[in-house]
């Protein structure tokens, strides 16, 4: 077992984790209802109690909160303490409408950067290290979260912030740092730069920690191999604190999530009803240790599972999968329910460029799933009978990602219609009957 950062917590019994849970649960429980009046009124429109929650079998009894609550109740509505009691503000992008701000008192900076210093060590970190941080500073979490892990650990922290790979290099370079943390497309970036300008020989990185966006296995490898590292996935997001929510071990399976902190569970976004381990839903994360903003039940969007399977590790904290999509972009097709991202993924792995288009359509009660691929040019000038061949291999490793057949088309070089802003990759005409 490595050098944990907080080894007691992490590796504690599942009974201790429990206990721990029920106690802080309720009592953030009562604190929200006493200090929230959105959530008070939630709560008795849902007819429940503060002494109804008494531990976390109880959890389900709770209304959800969604991003739609943090903005009715933007920017101050759902804070649990004084504004005076707050020291600092992050913010979400607004890339899907308005910003939701997250307010944190000193001991909230704290735990979210204790989390954020858990993903360094499991990463392989130490205070030996020289952490290169060249995600963003400012109001987006990524680059403050990982900056305060790093203190934490002892590591001598480079805070870069993102963007200027000139001078990103250089630093690499002279100062020789080992550890990197950036988003997975800026890794890939900086690993073709380095390429590029003959520097493999001059760094001296071994690890690094990237999240912030989604990423494939393919593109671990190839950050991996290009860098001459090892590569560490990491989750969260601001509204539940920041980066380090969940973050991956050194057998690279799967994230633990921080459950002395948040409480995690996966839920049918359809209906709501609590899934157990191993089938695929909606996460949900209760803070239970917040004190500015704690969120009771919010839902992430993101899909995952979660498992409570032993980790080699020795940590003992439930573990989730990499988000395999949102449930905004989920399609119930033939009973099953299909991402984008999981056909996404299927056509990166066979050398497809993301051009593509999903038609869903319904026949006598059956529904027909439908997809366009537009070939890369070299795959247009083959013949015939190797177009065909693509389209059954491409069909094949469909079926085994989504359980179902899939129509597959593949049509020449920008074929299919670009759109400005955001692409139109799904047309359900089952909607339209
Ligand atoms: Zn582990």
């Amino acid at each position: 077992m490595g050098n944990y950062y907080d080894s007691a917590k992490e590796c504690a019994s599942r009974e201790q984790i429990k206990a721990w849970q029920d106690e802080h649960l309720a009592k953030t429980v009562k604190r929200v209802y006493e200090n929230v009046d959105y959530y008070r009124e939630k709560m008795q429109t849902a007819g429940i109690e503060p002494g109804d929650i008494r531990s976390t079998d109880d959890l389900h009894l709770l209304p959800f909160l969604t991003k739609e609550d943090l903005r009715n109740t933007y920017p101050y509505g759902m804070l649990a303490v004084p504004l005076s009691d707050c020291v600092r503000i992050h913010s979400t992008s607004g890339t899907t409408g308005r910003r939701v701000v997250a307010c944190y008192t000193q001991n909230d900076v704290d735990l979210w950067e204790d989390c954020c210093a858990r993903a360094i060590v499991a990463a392989g970190g130490s205070k030996e290290d020289i952490v290169q941080v060249c995600y963003g500073y400012g109001l987006f979490t990524g680059g403050l979260g990982l900056h305060g892990g790093s203190h934490k650990v002892g590591a001598l922290t480079l805070p870069m912030s993102s963007g200027n790979t000139d001078r990103q290099l250089q630093f690499m370079c002279d100062l020789q740092s080992t550890f990197l943390c950036c988003t997975p497309s800026y890794a890939a970036f900086l690993a073709e730069s380095i390429n590029e300008r003959g520097l493999k020989d001059k760094i001296k990185l071994r690890s690094g920690i990237f999240g912030a966006e989604a990423w494939s296995e393919e593109m671990r490898r190839d950050i991996e191999e290009q860098l001459g590292i090892r590569a560490f996935d990491i989750y969260g997001l601001t509204e539940i604190s920041g980066p380090g929510v969940a973050f991956e071990c050194e057998e690279q399976n799967g994230m633990h999530i921080n459950e002395d902190h948040f409480i995690a569970e996966v839920i049918n976004p359809e209906t709501g009803e609590t899934l157990p381990d191993g089938e695929k839903g909606e996460l949900v994360f209760t803070s239970i240790t917040k004190e500015a903003f704690p969120l009771l039940r919010y839902r992430t969007k993101d899909i995952c599972v979660l498992s409570h399977e032993k980790c080699s590790c020795g940590r003992t904290f439930v573990k989730m999968t990499k988000p395999m999509g949102r449930s905004d972009d989920m399609m119930i097709v033939k009973g099953v329910n299909v991402f984008p991202s999981q056909i996404e993924a299927v056509l990166m792995n066979q050398g497809y460029p993301a051009n593509y288009q999903i038609v869903i359509t319904r026949e006598k009660n059956s529904d027909k799933l439908e997809l366009d691929v537009e070939m890369t040019k070299e795959m247009f000038s083959d013949a015939l009978s190797e177009v065909s061949a693509r389209e059954t291999k491409l069909i094949s490793a469909l079926k085994s990602m989504l359980g179902i057949y899939v129509d597959v088309h593949l049509v020449s070089p920008k074929s299919i219609e670009r759109s400005e802003g955001k692409a139109k990759r799904v047309i359900d005409k089952r909607k339209l009957y």
